[in-house]
């Protein structure tokens, strides 16, 4: 078997089950290997009912007390029963499994894998968990157990089975790296790294699985950009744009704030780009959440029209692009300029008169996704492109912009803008040919953000406070738990919170959710009700991250905050504290360890992301990052840019190191490499 055939040569994957995989984008035998567990779990002892833990994975033996019962619930109907042992009961829930009901008799013994939770009424309950064959219980127990990102229909326990398959059967699962570079590297050979990640055995060996793996795709992605910075060429000419020191000094009159001093010395950086010298400017602003990037963009926008050329700013949400279009039109129109917005979820007319004004040069500024790229879109004379929150496009993405802007022999100027803070170092390697530039100053009329570490029994508590902050005209975010199971189960949650959260609240106050399987144009109305303050709270998933700005929100509660990485924490955060008034934040645990607490209040004692980041490197050690990634969006399948950055580094000096010529064949000699690298479906990220 050869890692480009179909699913449908393993065995045991007929037509139904290679569906599924399609809907994960997983196609062949490669595609299935190359897909790695989202975290390990481990069998712990049987737990005694009676003693239950609250909200932590624990297994528990009991025997079905009475027979299962189907329910109907406010959206969905769920199975339940209960089960005892001679401890106590347990009641046990599960949604969207209705087979169940057959399956579990009255009288027999079961193995039950799952959290044990307070119901609304104060009873403890256990939902969706797994049944547990005893066999698989006690064969795996203390052993790592691999979890995978499943679609339904899937099983973490059938994905493995379907792989260890493979891994038998394959045959070209070659190396690009000998014996002596691997020893000099620190690194396992390629087979045996891809059997450890899937069939791990012990920590040490899963962590130097993963340092391969991570390192090979590092390495991909290094020679990736080396090749797109070489492709630029050297002789790039860009457009000389004068100062319009009038025009911009009247501009910055007419915002409604004035701007920091840091904001003063980026834009300084930006207009030297661009009035200076023949090349087109290059330029990256890491920009600390909240500290106002938005407005250099803006400047940057204005510039280019002066100029007498067109601006674009593409943003990696519909949501954000619908922000942004809003507050350029703001800021642009008083000048005669016209703003244009292209989206996908635009209807088909729309986006055809749109597509006529950016041909026609009509169009001055234009705002929108990655639409903004679609063969279709051709600019009238780009002179200005920004892509915002660059951490979420691919780089092949940006690169096709710049292409739609060439024109005459002339490149346009680029700003990148990143809220993703990383040490310097690190980013002149991932961001490679960009000069960066760094804000971290916000503005002077910002209160810093009050933060509080807590655990399960101060959500009462934060209700209250909540409601008061609502009272008093502001508006919260609760960011949902995030969920294990599958990526269905995540909206049950979010929707389910927001139920409960309704029912907990007063009347008047008003609960919506938002998540990211919703359609755009849904999730547009949401963020504009919210915006305009028709909503009080949202209850979201961790899709509200990503730049929304609602200066009235002065509240976000984040339930099981140990899950997600610091530097996620922080740009979550920062979704408040954007006005005046004072802003809170609530790290609520669903863990109270020592450990988990400690590694929490980072985000009490300081608003700095890039200490921040460099502090959660520091509370974890090497070997700490099952389950965990610090920042959920930089899209490498296992690389952590933060923990992973002596690996960056790592692979950066191998790939220095490597004549030119070898490079593209070292790639091709191993299938397996070469099968992950998909430039143009931009898997990797930056
Ligand atoms: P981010 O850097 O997180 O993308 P934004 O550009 O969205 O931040 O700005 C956040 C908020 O701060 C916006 O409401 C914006 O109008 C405001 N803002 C930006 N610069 C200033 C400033 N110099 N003074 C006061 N408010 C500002
Ligand atoms: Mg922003």
């Amino acid at each position: 078997m050869k890692l480009g055939d179909s699913l449908s040569s393993i065995k045991g994957i007929g037509e139904k089950t290679e569906k599924r995989y399609e809907e994960m984008d997983i196609h062949t035998v490669g595609d299935l290997l190359a897909c790695y567990p989202r975290s390990y779990e481990m069998y712990g002892d049987i737990m005694p009912i009676g003693q239950c833990p609250i909200n932590e994975r624990i297994v528990i033996e009991g025997f079905v007390e009475g027979k299962p019962v189907r329910r109907k619930g406010r959206r969905s109907s769920y199975l339940t029963c209960t089960v005892k042992d001679a401890t106590g009961r347990l009641e046990l829930f599960w949604f969207h499994m209705p087979y169940l009901e057959k399956m579990l008799k009255i009288g027999n013994r079961y193995l039950f894998l799952g959290k044990v939770n307070i119901t609304k009424s104060g009873k403890k309950c256990m939902s969706q968990p797994q049944i547990l064959k005893p066999e698989d219980y006690y064969n795996q127990k203390n052993k790592l157990i691999p979890v995978y990102r499943v679609v339904s229909g899937l099983s973490s326990r059938q994905m493995q089975k379907h792989i260890e398959q493979a891994l038998d059967d394959v045959e070209d699962l070659d190396d690009y790296l000998n014996a002596s570079e691997r020893k000099r590297l620190d690194v396992p050979a390629l087979a045996k790294s891809v059997r450890t990640i899937h069939f791990p055995d012990d920590k040490e060996n899963v962590s130097l699985a993963r340092k391969r793996l991570v390192f090979d795709e590092l390495f991909l992605f290094l020679s990736e950009m080396k090749k797109i910075k070489e492709s630029k060429g050297k002789g790039e000419k860009g457009l000389l744009f004068q100062s319009y020191e009038k025009e911009m000094d009247a501009f910055v009159a007419s915002l409604p704030f004035s701007l920091t001093n840091g904001q003063k010395k980026v834009y300084e950086e930006i207009l030297a780009d661009c009035t200076k010298g023949n090349t087109p400017m290059n330029r990256l602003i890491q920009g600390d959440v909240g500290s106002g990037n938005t407005v250099l963009a803006g400047l940057a926008l204005y510039l280019a029209v002066n100029y007498g050329y067109q601006g674009a700013i593409m943003a990696p949400t519909e949501v954000l692009a619908k922000q942004h279009y809003e507050t350029l039109c703001q800021w642009m129109e008083p000048y005669g300029i016209k703003v244009e917005l292209l989206t996908g979820s635009m209807t088909a007319a729309k986006k055809r008169n749109a597509c006529q004004r950016i041909a026609s040069g009509e169009s001055q500024i234009i705002v929108g996704t990655n639409a903004l790229i679609q063969e279709k879109v051709s600019y009238h004379c780009l002179g200005m492109i920004v892509t915002d929150e660059q951490h979420r496009f691919g780089v092949r993405q940006r690169e096709n912009l710049v292409e739609k802007g060439k024109k005459d022999g002339l490149t346009p100027h680029v700003l990148v803008m990143s809220a993703t803070p990383i040490p310097r170092t690190l980013a002149l390697i991932l961001y490679g040919d960009l000069s960066i530039s760094v804000l971290k100053e916000r503005p002077a009329d910002r209160l810093p953000i009050k933060n509080c570490v807590v655990g399960q029994a101060y959500r009462a508590t934060a209700y209250q406070f909540i409601e008061k902050e609502i009272k008093s005209g502001h508006q919260a975010y609760v960011i949902c738990p995030m969920v294990e199971e599958s990526d269905s189960m995540d909206v049950e949650n979010v929707v389910g919170y927001r139920d409960m959260l309704v029912e907990k609240m007063p009347e008047e106050i008003t609960v919506t959710c938002l998540y990211g399987s919703m359609k755009a144009e849904e999730k547009n109305r949401i963020m504009e009700q919210f915006s305009n303050g028709d909503i009080d709270i949202l209850v979201s998933t961790t899709v509200v991250e990503v730049g929304i700005n609602v200066p009235n929100a002065t509240v976000m509660l984040i339930e099981n905050a140990e899950h997600f990485g610091l530097a996620q924490l922080h740009q979550l955060r920062g979704r408040v504290g954007r006005g005046s008034a004072q802003s809170y934040c609530i790290f609520m645990s669903g863990n109270n360890s020592k450990k988990t607490m400690e590694r929490l209040e980072v985000l009490g004692m300081s608003n700095d992301g890039f200490y921040i980041a460099q502090q959660d490197l520091r509370l974890r050690g090497p070997g700490d990052f099952f389950g965990i990634r610090q920042s959920g969006d930089l899209d490498f399948s296992l690389a952590d840019i933060y923990q992973d950055a002596p690996v960056i580094e790592l692979a950066e000096g191998f790939l220095e190191e490597m004549p030119k010529e070898q490079l593209e064949k070292r790639i091709r000699s191993s299938s397996y490499l070469s099968s992950q690298f998909h430039p143009i479906r931009s898997n990797v990220t930056l």
